[in-house]
């Protein structure tokens, strides 16, 4: 595993400490931190405005904490030209995506929390390539400062106003280092996303929503649901087995009241599997009381799973049955499909050249 601390992965206090053990006053952390998470420097830390020599020098020593060092591999436009898919090499040599969505005003990066994923859904690529490792804190900033300097650079007086854990990975099963990844983007003294611009997306890892629930910052939970029964869902997502879905509906209940947030639930829409009626009738039943809204996504193509997506009158019909039972609910417009940077299509290879 990759554990190596980097400056993106320092948080203002951490940076702080990390100075004054090496010696620095740590009153050089605000041009520091500036330098790293707002002018976004990275490897050129000789272009950072405001550093004085006692931190330059200690920045060109031997004992300096490194940058996080990642590496564009390639990068796809969708045709829309509203989604860039980017795969980032780390230190170590593992792949991740990250993908820039929205147009001016709206930007959004979606970053990926780990290297593959564990949680094994059926019909997602991530899933199908089984899990490598967690990502540290400052390869998830790491990945947001590119999208952000891509921003910069392709659409000046723009800046990223969103973040979505959606990408690789599972980001509740490698909390911690999500959290401060987290912590850091939404400094203000950084490039001060709002916490409540952030969206956390899970599968219904429990322990982690848990865990959210009681962290101070109150960042969106997103859960994927796909099921309205144990046995449905458990065939497309199998940690329902170990997390049956009357614990998950409780864990989000729960989480929604400690929080006074709404939860946003998505509902993979699969032909055939998951979207008639009577499903309909069953999700909203699942989620009744819970301040609660839920986002229809017709499926995604994946080359591991054959399921279909349902033709628009059937979306159509579905949500309306929904917003019929008082169910609050959107049509997730498929961005990014011809790159496969739409939800459940991001997997760590080249997609050109
Ligand atoms: S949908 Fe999310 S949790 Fe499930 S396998 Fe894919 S990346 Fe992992």
């Amino acid at each position: 595993m990759n554990t190596q601390q980097t400056l993106e992965g320092l948080s203002y206090s951490a940076l702080e400490s990390v100075l004054e053990t090496a010696g620095v006053n740590p009153v050089h952390a605000k041009p520091v931190f500036s330098a790293v998470q707002r002018q976004l420097v990275g490897d050129d830390l000789d272009t950072a405005e405001g550093l004085l020599p006692p931190v330059q020098r200690w920045l060109s020593s031997e004992r300096a904490v490194p940058t996080a060092g990642i590496q564009l591999v390639d990068e796809t436009p969708s045709a829309d030209g509203f989604t860039r898919k980017y795969l980032l090499r780390m230190e170590d040599g593992a792949e991740v995506e990250s993908v820039q969505m929205g147009f001016p005003g709206r930007f959004t990066a979606c970053l990926s929390s780990q290297v593959g994923c564990a949680m094994g859904c059926v019909f997602c690529a991530t899933g199908q390539m089984g899990f490598s490792r967690n990502l540290t804190a400052g390869e998830m900033v790491a990945q947001a400062h590119h999208v952000e300097r891509e921003l910069r650079r392709t659409n000046p007086g723009e800046r990223l106003r969103n973040i979505v854990m959606m990408g690789m990975g599972e980001p509740l099963h490698n909390f911690e280092p999500t959290m401060e990844a987290l912590g850091i983007l939404t400094d203000n003294r950084g490039l001060n996303i709002g916490p409540a611009r952030v969206a956390i997306s899970t599968v219904g890892y429990i322990p982690g929503i848990q865990q959210l629930a009681r962290h101070p910052k109150r960042y969106s939970l997103a859960v994927s649901l796909h099921g309205a029964s144990d046995e449905e869902r458990g065939k497309l997502i199998p940690i329902n087995k170990r997390w049956p879905l009357s614990e998950l509906i409780e864990a989000c209940r729960e989480y929604s009241a400690i929080k006074r947030a709404r939860v946003f639930f998505a509902w993979t829409l699969i032909r055939g599997v998951n979207d008639s009626d009577d499903h309909a009738r069953r999700l909203a039943e699942l989620l009744k009381g819970m301040d609660a809204h839920v986002n229809l996504i017709p499926l995604n193509a994946t080359e591991g799973f054959d399921g279909q997506a349902p033709d628009e009158s059937r979306v159509r019909a579905f949500q309306q049955m929904i917003q019929d039972a008082g169910l609050p609910s959107t049509v997730r417009q498929r961005r990014g499909i011809d790159v496969n940077a739409g939800c459940g299509q991001l997997k760590a290879k080249r997609v050109r050249g």
